[in-house]
């Protein structure tokens, strides 16, 4: 199987359930450790809004860092990932109990180039299910990936774009949003038609066991 610009692991799928899984806020805390790294650098997060241009200011003068040091920021962030980035509360757990009845594929938006170190991560801490690393939308990716299966499918992300996405390319899928940093969720705009809301890993088990079992 072959998914087009992206960098993949070998990915074979059962004839069971498939659950496609994002990592950034999802099942690896992201917002937390990028804050953590920014007041390492200079820098200091303050979440008004849900994003993070323009929520970026300098702790010399206060005054607001630029799109392109946010984004160079970001960039040494993902390099150095296993320094700063940890595992969200109960993600673990849930997936390798899920792993029992369905395929797990976790479906990254970060750049290839920082795919090593992020698969070297993932499996410290249990996550060894096969990663897909693109920065082309995740819908088109999801149907390639499930095709014209008809198993029912799952899919779990932070951003609304990428939930949407799927949506539109895989009718049918279970859309689950799901932040794990309580002040981002706090200020995230209603994921859309559609797609709903997990609190967190327990309460996502839940709802992709009552998925499965609808199904059957
Ligand atoms: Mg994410």
């Amino acid at each position: 199987m072959l998914i087009p610009d992206a960098e993949h692991d070998n990915i074979v799928l059962g004839e069971r359930p498939l659950i496609v899984c994002d990592i950034d806020e999802v099942v690896l805390e992201f917002v937390t450790p990028f804050q953590a790294f920014l007041t390492a650098n200079g820098h200091e997060l303050r979440p008004t809004s849900f994003r993070l241009n323009g929520n970026v200011f300098s702790l010399d003068d206060g005054g607001e860092t630029p799109a392109d040091e946010v984004a160079r920021l970001l960039e040494a962030f993902f390099t150095g990932q296993d320094a700063w980035q940890t595992p969200v509360l109960a993600a673990a757990d849930s997936l390798a109990r899920l792993s029992g009845e369905a395929d797990i594929v976790f479906l990254t938006a970060m750049p290839p180039r920082h795919r090593a170190v992020r698969r070297r991560l993932l499996t410290l801490h249990g996550f060894d299910y096969p990663m897909i690393a693109t920065e082309a939308a995740k819908g088109p990716a999801v149907l390639a990936l499930h095709g014209s299966r008809t198993h029912p499918v799952v899919f779990i992300d932070d951003i609304f774009v990428n939930l949407q996405s799927v949506r539109q390319h895989v009718p049918g899928t279970l859309l689950l949003n799901l932040i794990a940093n309580d002040i981002f969720r706090g200020l995230a705009p209603h994921p859309g038609e559609g797609v709903d809301i997990a609190l967190d890993w327990p309460h996502a088990e839940e709802l992709i066991r009552a998925h499965f079992a609808a199904a059957r």
